[in-house]
């Protein structure tokens, strides 16, 4: 699915990923946990191809496709959800006409026939429901003025409505609440099917006690230091990051 090797990148002339390695099958839950400024965010933005990260080595292949040659729109094409993709406000365009677009340009690129308005209306309201956003968010400018907790529903909503094939959470926010952690965990629970696959980069081992991740993996100075199965995670929580030589006190 996603084969990440040796990367390297910098923003703003520092160097932040120092020879990064990586590797997701289909269906995998890979957890990505580090101390605070260890380069989890600048990973998940390098991949979305946001401007200002540069790559200075290594390669990432998207299901055998040079991931890093893609431009955004069609790293998404390639079945590529990056959640902190969509934040900004587009008033005047509403949530569903935005949803409806990108769905049937996601379809046609996987060769399936677009959705009719009815078809995506109801798809839209069951997954309106799933993340517990009332059914009038669909009419309401994108991202305009929603609060913290509900930009995260509405990207979860998207995530459910994209079907994509690689999932990149960074669930980075301190404010969210228990309401919106599980919301999240059911997110990504709901959409695994043995196929998708989902790198979550958390800041906190609490998510983790809604999400089983297959593995779990310690990100410290720009590479993966150390990787293990959930009990890493509970391992991290109990002891921090000081086992590993890391200095705890920069622990997220
Ligand atoms: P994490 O998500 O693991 O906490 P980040 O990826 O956000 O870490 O940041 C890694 C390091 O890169 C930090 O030292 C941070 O200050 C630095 N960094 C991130 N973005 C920028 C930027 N735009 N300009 C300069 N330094 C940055
Ligand atoms: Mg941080
Ligand atoms: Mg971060």
């Amino acid at each position: 699915m996603l084969t990440i090797k040796n990367l390297h990148a910098r923003v703003e002339q520092k160097n932040i990923l120092n020879g990064l390695d990586l590797t997701i099958q289909p269906g995998e839950v890979h957890a990505i946990m580090g101390p605070n400024g260890a380069g989890k965010s600048t990973l998940g933005y390098v991949l979305s191809g946001r401007e200002g990260y540069e790559v200075l080595d290594g390669e990432v292949l998207l299901q055998g496709e040079n991931l890093l040659e893609l431009d955004i729109e069609e790293r998404a094409r390639h079945g590529l959800f990056l959640a902190f993709q969509y934040p900004v406000e587009i008033p005047g365009v509403s949530n569903m006409e935005f949803m409806k677009e990108s769905v049937n340009t996601m379809r046609q690129q996987r060769g399936e026939e677009p959705l009719s308005a009815a078809e995506f209306l109801k798809k839209a309201k069951a997954a309106c429901q799933q993340v517990k956003l009332p059914l009038d968010f669909l009419k309401r400018g994108v991202n305009e003025g929603f609060s913290g907790g509900e930009k995260k529903r509405n990207e979860i909503m998207q995530m459910i409505l994209l079907e994509p094939s690689l999932c990149i959470l960074d669930e980075s926010d301190s404010g969210l609440d228990v309401d919106a952690l599980q919301v999240v965990a059911n997110g990504v629970n709901s959409q695994r099917d043995g196929k998708r696959s989902f790198v979550v980069i958390t800041h906190y081992q609490r998510l983790l006690d809604y999400i089983e991740p297959d593995f779990v993996h310690i990100l410290a100075n720009g590479k993966v230091v150390k990787s293990g199965d959930a009990s890493l995670a509970k391992q991290i929580e109990k002891e921090g990051y000081a086992f590993l030589g890391l200095d705890s006190s920069e622990e997220a």
